[in-house]
């Protein structure tokens, strides 16, 4: 998985003049520290869980990005998913280097009380490493406000005094800000809005979307308060196929209950397997799911003519590929999710002004970001003949790089 991630910086390295130090220096993580938590039970037994915090490169600022809790969370999909981080905050021009951070668990077989202990161990076992100035962590896959709001207040206790700017995505109670808890969704919903006559979406268009978590609720959300349509969507349990159309209430109704297949069987709505939703005639497929979901088994099976990546490295370099040579237009990752670190910065500066924001600003200042970066990308690609995620890179890596220069060369 790095490998292939390490495939997308050769590639943007070969579409700009740059310095072999570059590359040097942004083909490794900078630190990665591992720790196992261990964590009392409800039931008086103890269980230990492996945990890592990457700080990919710091180059640009203090290193940020989310913690993830997943089963299957491993040391190198930790590190990938920062190499991204580092590349995205570049993008958008925040000023972050890439980080990220995991522990291998399963939060649904956790009750509420073990699942705050966890929380909290994550922070014990890593004050170190983060902080407001040096590394600043997020929700990400299976954790949300809730789980950051125990790990701000957890920092705050060990340094004894409250730094809400060490952790975003908090609770508004806590210093959250207004409107992040949309954010990813909400950045690439801009970004398609604004690029939609380019990319030829229709008014009314066919949208499938694999993943019903933050970023698929609320993409379907925003979509079809738009009046496009969803035809397609799918969970970690299963997949559904309705070509007139789920109405998004009925949809999150059903995800609260059993998930997204327990709309199987109703008007016309048919059960699917999770394979076929990417090859669903639609207009555009969202995949805001997990890494690796579209690959060269399936690339050549999809039928949407724009893709927007919700989700952190949905696209192996392999199905790239096919899809740039079947024309799809992919609106990459590190462009189209960016949305959710976006208000993270916003969230971190409110904290550290002490002054909040409305929604309305939020919104207006989110908008213009990924508007003026979608342009910027969009025009690159243009001129130099490049599909939207080379531009994405070589836009990134021209400012990483003018940044690695900046710092000095002599060592
Ligand atoms: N986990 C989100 C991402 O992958 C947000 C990171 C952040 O807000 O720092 O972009």
């Amino acid at each position: 998985m790095f490998k292939q991630a390490l495939v997308r910086l050769d590639d943007a390295a070969q579409n700009l003049e740059i310095d072999a130090d570059v590359l040097e220096k942004l083909k490794y993580p900078r630190e990665t520290t591992k720790v196992r938590l261990m964590i009392r039970m409800d039931d008086g037994s103890r269980k230990s869980f492996m945990a890592w915090r990457c700080r990919y490169d710091d180059t640009r600022g203090p290193t940020k990005g989310g913690i993830r809790f997943h089963p299957d969370a491993a040391v190198e999909e930790v590190e990938t998913l920062a190499f991204w981080m580092t590349f995205k905050c570049a993008v958008m021009d925040l000023p972050y280097g890439g980080g990220k951070g995991a522990v291998r668990v399963d939060p649904r077989t956790l009750s509420k009380s073990e699942l705050e202990r966890l929380s909290r161990a994550y922070i014990q076992a890593f004050s170190k490493v983060i902080g407001p100035d040096r590394d600043i962590p997020a929700p990400d896959v299976y954790t949300n406000s809730m789980v950051m709001g125990w790990m701000a207040d957890e920092y705050s206790s060990i340094v004894g005094e409250s730094v809400p700017a060490v952790i975003t995505g908090k609770p508004m109670a806590l210093g959250g800000s207004l409107g992040r808890n949309d954010a990813t969704a909400r950045g690439g919903y801009y970004l398609a809005r604004h690029l939609s006559e380019r990319l030829g979406l229709p008014s009314s268009a066919r949208v499938a979307i694999q993943g019903f978590g933050n970023a698929g609720q609320h993409i379907a959300r925003l979509l079809s308060a738009d009046g496009h349509r969803i035809v397609a969507l799918s969970d970690s349990r299963g997949a559904v196929h309705c070509p007139q159309g789920i109405a998004f209430e009925r949809a999150a109704e059903a995800k609260l209950e059993c998930g997204v297949s327990g709309l199987a069987g109703s008007e016309g709505v048919a059960a699917i397997s999770a394979d076929d939703l990417v090859a669903v005639d639609c207009d555009l497929l969202v995949p805001a799911a997990l890494e690796d979901m579209i690959h060269e088994g399936n690339a050549s099976r999809i039928r949407a003519g724009v893709v927007l990546e919700l989700a952190n490295g949905p696209i192996t370099p392999e199905a790239d590929a096919i899809l740039d040579r079947r024309g799809v237009t992919v609106l990459p990752d590190i462009l189209a999710n960016a949305g959710g670190v976006t208000v993270s910065y916003f969230e971190w500066v409110q904290n550290r002004q002490g002054y909040y924001w409305s929604l309305e600003d939020v919104h207006d200042r989110l908008r213009a970001t990924m508007e003026r970066e979608g342009d910027a990308v969009w025009h690159l690609a243009q001129d130099r003949k490049l599909t939207l995620r080379r531009a994405a890179y070589v836009h990134a890596l021209a400012r990483l790089a003018s940044a690695i220069e900046a710092h000095g060369t002599q060592q």
